[in-house]
């Protein structure tokens, strides 16, 4: 039998966190940090009271939690999660589906399944691409890249899943001068190095240089644009890379920039999206599902599945589980979560989450510019990046707001430039929170 008490009162605790959630302050103060040493204890030898652990974990644990969740942090690139998605996330915890194959979870599979052409039609990628769920854009780059590397080679007649890649025919690999670190992770697990690895040009937005991309002639060819700089914003000009390496492989890192594709008013920033051959996008980020939730996205999914499959026969067995298309064989159905954001908000509540963030990022630059500090990106997208006098100054800044408590802004250092980033990512943030979070950007950087 359940516990129904203790479930019920799990319930009852998450409620009560997430209503004091938009009070509360923004990052844990030093005493609820402290705190947390009363759970390190030793390894109970005996069996407690799940009432007792649980009221223990929640007393110590959801003090020193970060309110990433909240309305009012604006570090990373991190999205809160909606209520809807959270829901559904309780009630797939509850089924504890393992969402590899059909035979273990007709349901897991079959929600997955739709999530993923709504992700196809919404995000205005090909109808037949193919999308599995993954813990991150970070291994959703790992599933596409390995895909991507296979393929390329089996193009000049190299077959990784038999004679494996010492030996085989050098692949060309080109990254912008400003690609995500993430990037260059998955490209060291899949077997590239970073002195393999050209790097284009940028603007000074960040954005690749396609002039910059020299010709490969017959190599193989992998290209690695992005959609959704995580310092400016900005996006590569992917139709001009697509046209100067016209047969290259094509992979975009858009973790949260490729939502920009799901607005009517950003969609020109992504032009060409749809001619890539490969796509890496996170949920957690602007869909705002609970963690973890990544998206990888190929066009030629027998591509993936040749390079995946578990089965031997992977190239004459028809059928088609999730497993042969992940890094994971048994997985949380969390694609679920994303059906679940996908089914509550339809086609213009994910329009209206990337604009009305947009719209408040520009909002953040405009008030900021208006009290005399400088921002140094054009405020295309969710990123603002800003400047409050010398590099001193804006580390003094960024320490302070900090450990104030109403919000919460990393630092990062821009071509040469050390600035403070605000990433607008949260359906729960409001006019009322910026300009909370402004006047109280204004009060700590004024001189005294
Ligand atoms: C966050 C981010 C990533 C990595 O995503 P994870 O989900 O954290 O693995 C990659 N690229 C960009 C541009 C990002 O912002």
């Amino acid at each position: 039998m359940a516990n129904s008490q203790l479930l019920r009162e799990a319930c009852a605790r998450s409620i009560r966190y997430l209503e004091e959630l938009r009070e509360r302050r923004v990052f844990p103060d030093a005493s609820a940090r402290d705190a947390l040493r009363a759970l390190d204890t030793p390894l109970p030898e005996r069996p407690s009271d799940p009432h007792e652990a649980l009221k223990l974990l929640d007393e110590m644990g959801s003090p020193a939690t970060v309110a990433t969740a909240g309305s009012r942090y604006f570090g990373y690139v991190v999205g809160g999660s909606l209520d809807a998605c959270v829901a559904a996330n309780w009630l797939t915890t509850a089924w504890d589906q393992n969402a590899s194959m059909v035979s273990l979870s007709p349901a897991a599979c079959a929600i997955e399944k739709v999530a993923a052409r709504w992700l196809l039609d919404v995000l205005g990628l090909p109808k037949d691409a193919h999308c599995s769920f993954q813990t991150g854009t970070t291994t959703a780059h790992m599933t596409a890249l390995v895909a991507a590397r296979n393929a390329v080679l089996r193009r000049v007649g190299w077959d990784v899943r038999a004679d494996g890649l010492s030996g085989a025919p050098s692949i060309h690999i080109v990254v912008g001068g400003e690609a995500h670190p993430s990037l260059m992770r998955a490209l060291g697990v899949v077997g590239f190095g970073a002195r393999q690895v050209t790097s284009v040009r940028v603007d000074d937005q960040g954005r690749m240089l396609p002039e910059a991309i020299s010709e490969f002639g017959e190599h193989p060819t992998i290209v690695c644009a992005q959609v959704g700089n995580v310092n400016t914003g900005a996006s590569d000009p992917i139709a001009a890379i697509r046209d100067a390496a016209p047969g290259a492989w094509l992979h975009v890192d858009g973790a949260f920039g490729l939502w920009a594709n799901a607005s009517p008013r950003r969609r020109h920033f992504t032009k060409g999206i749809e001619h890539a051959d490969s796509w890496a996008t996170d949920g957690h980020k602007w869909l705002n599902v609970p963690y973890d939730s990544g998206i990888a996205i190929v066009r030629e999914g027998a591509a993936v599945k040749h390079a995946l499959s578990m089965s031997a026969a992977y190239l004459t067995d028809e059928r088609s589980d999730p497993k042969d298309y992940t890094l994971e064989l048994s997985r949380r159905a969390r694609g679920i979560d994303v059906w679940m954001a996908l089914r509550t908000l339809g086609r213009q509540g994910i329009a209206d989450l990337v604009d009305r963030c947009c719209d408040l990022a520009k909002r953040f630059a405009e008030r900021l510019g208006a009290l005399g500090y400088s921002v140094l990106n054009d405020v295309v997208l969710n990123q603002v990046l800003v400047t409050f006098g010398s590099a001193e100054q804006t580390h003094r800044v960024i320490e302070a707001l900090q450990s104030d408590g109403v919000c919460w802004c990393g630092g990062t250092v821009w071509q040469g430039q050390v600035a403070m980033r605000i990433s607008v990512s949260s359906w729960a943030t409001t006019v009322a929170d910026v300009d909370r979070c402004v006047d109280t950007m204004a009060r700590i950087a004024r001189p005294d």
